[in-house]
């Protein structure tokens, strides 16, 4: 059993991946996949796996939900190539000590911070980017020094197929596995006690991983979702808004995290923002026929008949063109929308995009703090002082002025959600740490013990104390 502590004994020991996670546990206490050269190595070698099944790779997402080679690229296996790189040219100086002020109390000696590898990493993955949401945190737990089991989403087969065979035929078990599986295997999975489980996905389903977790007390990153605004004030460029706007809401057909899911505009431009936004949509398809490479499909037509419950066809001012069959929903573009409607009551999380507006921001700024934090927000504008307000204001993850979801695309930018949105930052260096322990060390050298801390509490002993900690 290892050092394996069953919280349920029987009904846990009789898991199926109890074997897995043993194996995991037994090459990190081993030391296997902690010293740093290893772990560039591997590093290495996932950067050039990554560009050698590149056409596998294009292959599988694309019979999953047709997105283009371009935009798979984009948006994941050069992002990740990106990370692997920024990781590695950064690694030495994330994971050397850091040294402290040391303070008078402990003279003579030096205090410093150690980033140890947390152990095991469960990463459960999201199908809508699913290279991306599975293997980014991964280079990040590698980089870091632990093992790494993946599962990512049932909903994309052969892309989970497609980094299984990837992943399980290039790299030892010990340090880096895929597991394939729906709900069931993901909680028998999140059942063992790893040493950190991250996971992306809903916010309905991360709160179950967060209180299934806390059995084991394995810490918990959660990256979820939301309903992210784009607000667009009366002295924004609205043209270079729309372009934007249409943009971020028709990559992957709006099932993005981070996409704009409504538009919150000032009621003196609306007129003319809505003209814009037509403009810009009408760059994107408007019907089946004209789908191709250039606008993926909705991922189930489960999915596709939830984008149909949330249309009201008499908001919609450009598009509203949807077919189950062929998993189809146009750009489309709702006005007017209350708070009430069913379009607003959840993360829309496909290409329709609801347009709000307001005569007053502070008003408008009060009604989103009604709202759970999203984990996006767009602000439009070039009034630094409204711009600041907002920013201030509005708990979020994280966001653009004057642009949408280009905050992801800079590994030095923490990535990740507040309250609602989820807990916890990857990315670059904030994903390092997630996946390290920062251990504190005081080292004291021999030569003088002073001897105050001892008994008998003598009076100059206390003046000494009252001087050291005033
Ligand atoms: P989901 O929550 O349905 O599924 C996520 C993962 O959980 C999948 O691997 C799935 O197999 C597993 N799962 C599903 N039901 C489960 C259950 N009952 N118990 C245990 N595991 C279960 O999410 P999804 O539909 O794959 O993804 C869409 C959501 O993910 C959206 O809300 C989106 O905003 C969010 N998302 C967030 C980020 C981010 O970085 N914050 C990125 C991508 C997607």
């Amino acid at each position: 059993m290892g050092n394996i502590e069953l919280e349920n004994g029987n009904e846990e020991s009789q898991n199926p991946y109890l074997p897995l996670l043993q194996a995991q546990q037994k090459y990190f206490r081993q030391q296997c996949s902690k010293p740093l050269q290893s772990r560039k190595a591997v590093l290495q070698k996932f950067a050039s796996l990554l560009k050698e099944k590149e056409s596998d790779l294009f292959e599988a997402i694309h019979s999953d939900f047709h997105k283009s080679a371009f935009e798979t690229y984009a948006a994941e296996l050069g992002f990740l190539q990106h990370e692997i790189a920024f990781a590695l040219k950064h690694l030495d100086t994330w994971a050397k000590p850091k040294r402290v002020a040391h303070g008078l109390i402990n003279f003579p000696g030096r205090s410093y911070v150690l980033s140890q590898p947390l152990g095991s990493a469960l990463i459960i993955g999201a199908w809508n980017y699913p290279y991306q949401v599975t293997l980014l945190p991964a280079i990040s737990a590698l980089a870091a020094g632990n093992t790494v089991l993946i599962k990512p989403s049932e909903l994309a087969p052969a892309t989970a197929a497609a980094m299984k065979q990837l992943i399980n035929t290039n790299f030892p078990a010990e340090l880096i596995h895929v597991v394939e599986g729906g709900a069931t295997e993901t909680q028998q999975l999140v059942d063992l006690p790893w040493n950190s489980i991250f996971f992306t996905g809903s916010t309905r389903v991360g709160r179950e991983i967060y209180q299934r977790a806390a059995k084991n007390l394995t810490p918990v990153t959660l990256e979820l979702g939301g309903k992210s605004p784009a607000f667009v004030l009366k002295d924004a460029n609205l043209k270079d808004a729309a372009k934007k706007i249409a943009w971020a809401k028709c990559l992957n057909a709006g099932q993005t995290c981070v996409a704009p899911d409504f538009v919150w505009v000032e009621a003196e431009v609306r007129s003319a923002f809505i003209e814009e936004l037509c403009q810009a949509f009408e760059a994107y398809p408007t019907a089946p026929d004209q789908a191709n490479d250039h606008y993926v499909k909705i991922i189930s037509k489960r999915h596709t008949e939830r984008m149909a419950s949330l249309l009201d066809p008499k908001q919609v001012v450009f598009g509203g063109q949807i077919d189950v069959d062929q998993r189809f929903v146009a750009p489309t573009l709702l006005h007017p929308v209350a708070w009430e409607d069913p379009v607003m009551q959840e993360e829309i999380f496909g290409p329709l995009l609801p347009i709000m507006e307001f005569e007053n921001l502070e008003a408008a700024l009060n009604q989103a703090l009604q709202q759970p934090s999203p984990l996006a927000c767009y602000v439009f504008s070039t009034d630094s002082r409204r711009i600041r307000q907002i920013l201030d204001t509005l708990p979020f993850g994280g966001g653009c002025v004057n642009d949408c979801l280009m905050h992801l695309a800079n590994p030095r930018l923490p990535f990740g959600g507040v309250g609602h949105s989820g807990s916890g930052r990857y990315h670059g260096e904030a994903g390092f740490r997630t996946f390290s322990h920062e251990k504190s060390i005081v080292e004291k050298f021999g030569w003088f013990d002073a001897p105050v801390r001892y008994p008998p509490y003598l009076p100059w002993k206390w003046k000494v104390l009252r001087r050291l900690l005033p």
